[in-house]
């Protein structure tokens, strides 16, 4: 009897404290068994190192993933996968798709995403800051109310500009629900501040139920809502979508309601806040919505 086998291996060892110091974790929680599998399955050397490495490669990139979704502060899981494009034709699936590349971010692009309550903005913009992520860029999902309740804070406890640093860092942010509730002016002015400071650095995702006509009183200051809406609309692509409450067709299909209810939230929205919008001068849009 060979009584040698029960010893362990120095090399065994070695190996353990170097996946360590090299931080392959994934690699040092299963050496044993990969170790064992490559012998059963006679893998070459090069197959060896494609797999053992390959393996730690995306275990590293999704844990990578999982920490940038607790970062970003998603509410909850949506993705463009189940956003049914055929109940919202309004939705130009194709410039979803095009978003969903991420194309937008490296080119510090806004997007701007307007309707009525119910249609999937939110769902969109979850959908589309998880896509984001997913690339590995960092992305932050706020509401309104809460952002400029945190900017609040810091401004009278005087670290406004410790969270504007914040809030500028992530590649992507989303500011959901902007207009649910109007602004008193101090709030309006640190919105301002904090989309000046992100001007032409990091994207901003912004959803909204006002129409753009609307955002003077949204900020409760007409100067200052064409220059919060200039800068967000100079880089950007809006979606408007016009069609119905998916909420309440959910409703009406288990019988709580019956008929459908007419869209009054959004009259001749193209003309403001469509993809023409995007092309017209500075000048052009600021009279407009004076
Ligand atoms: P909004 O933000 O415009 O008020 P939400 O994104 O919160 O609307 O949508 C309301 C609910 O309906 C959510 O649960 C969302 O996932 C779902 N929803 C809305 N539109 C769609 C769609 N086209 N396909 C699938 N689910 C949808
Ligand atoms: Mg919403």
């Amino acid at each position: 009897m060979n009584m040698l086998v029960d010893l362990p291996d120095p090399s065994e060892e070695r190996v353990a404290a170097a996946l360590k110091r090299l931080q392959l974790t994934h690699l040092r929680d299963t050496l044993a068994a990969v170790l064992s599998e490559a012998a059963k399955e006679e893998w070459t050397y090069l197959e060896f190192l494609d797999r053992i490495l390959g393996r730690e490669v995306d275990s590293k990139q999704g844990k990578r993933i999982q920490m940038g979704m607790q970062i970003a502060h998603f509410p909850c899981v949506r993705t463009i996968e189940t956003f049914d494009f055929a109940f919202q034709p309004s939705v130009d699936e194709r410039l979803i798709r095009e978003l969903s590349t991420g194309n937008f971010i490296a080119h510090g692009q806004n997007v701007l995403i307007f309707g009525p309550p119910g249609v999937g903005k939110t769902h969109l913009a979850i959908g589309l800051g998880r896509k984001i992520v997913e690339q590995g860029h960092t992305a932050r999902f706020t509401t309104a109310t809460a952002l400029l309740a945190v900017l609040g804070k810091a401004e009278s406890e005087g670290v406004l500009s410790d969270k504007l640093t914040e809030y500028a860092k992530p590649r992507l942010l989303i500011i959901d629900e902007l207009g649910y509730l109007p602004f008193e002016r101090r709030a309006a002015h640190l919105f301002f501040q904090l989309v000046n400071r992100r001007y032409e650095k990091g994207s901003l995702l912004v959803t909204t139920n006002q129409r753009v006509s609307e955002w003077g009183m949204v900020f409760g200051d007409e100067v200052l809502a064409t220059a919060i809406l200039d800068r967000l609309l100079h880089h950007s692509h809006t979606l408007l979508i016009t069609g119905e409450s998916f909420r309440l067709r959910e409703k009406r299909k288990s019988g709580l309601i019956r008929s459908r209810l007419p869209n009054t939230d959004l009259e001749r929205p193209e003309r403001e806040a469509g993809p023409e919008s995007r092309r017209k001068t500075e000048s052009q849009r600021g009279g407009e919505n004076r």
